[in-house]
């Protein structure tokens, strides 16, 4: 059966179905942990990671967005990053600001603008969550764990294939 669709439902449907591509992606993603082994979970998102030109014109407006102060700002020199956290219950949000013209964060905000970077997860056992996403064919960013900001242990997941959101693992370090 053929049917005729008119310009905007066409459009319509194309939005409809970038949605769900989007959306399936994201889901199986998320359902990535095997219920048969309870030790390896994503525990609860940790932080929301959001790019930043300046963290002294971002933080007074997030003090104020957030209602809450920024605890603490930390250098990640490896990842060419300055860093500033505030507590939102249980999650943190983390400003990104880049130490270097070419750093990630740069480049990102020349691509992008600034806004939304990464989401990152809490896991007890990075090592075995690195290996456990890899085997369900998520394409991972550092093939060890390295050291982020916070004390933690860190791993990126490509947003190519988490349906467009850059996903961090992050264990606190012992
Ligand atoms: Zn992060």
């Amino acid at each position: 059966m053929i049917f005729k669709f008119g310009l905007r439902t066409q459009i319509y449907l194309k939005r409809l179905k970038g949605i769900v591509v989007f959306s399936e992606g994201f889901v199986k993603f998320l359902k990535s942990e095997d219920n048969s082994n309870h030790l390896n979970v994503m525990e609860k998102v940790e932080h929301i990671g959001i790019a930043v030109r300046s963290l002294a014109d971002a933080i007074p407006k997030y003090e104020q967005l957030l209602g809450t102060p920024c605890y603490k700002t930390e250098e990640v020199a490896s990842e060419q990053v300055r860093t500033a956290f505030f507590r939102q219950g249980e999650t943190k949000i983390e400003l990104l600001e880049s130490m270097s013209p070419d750093g990630v964060i740069a480049q990102f905000i020349e691509k992008r603008g600034e806004g939304l970077h990464h989401i990152a997860f809490a896991v007890s056992d990075i090592r075995a969550e690195m290996e456990k996403k890899k085997a369900d064919g998520f394409q991972l960013l550092n093939a060890e764990p390295k050291t982020g900001a916070d004390n933690k242990l860190v791993c990126f997941i490509h947003p190519k294939t988490t349906g467009g959101v850059l996903v961090e693992l992050c264990q606190e370090k012992s």
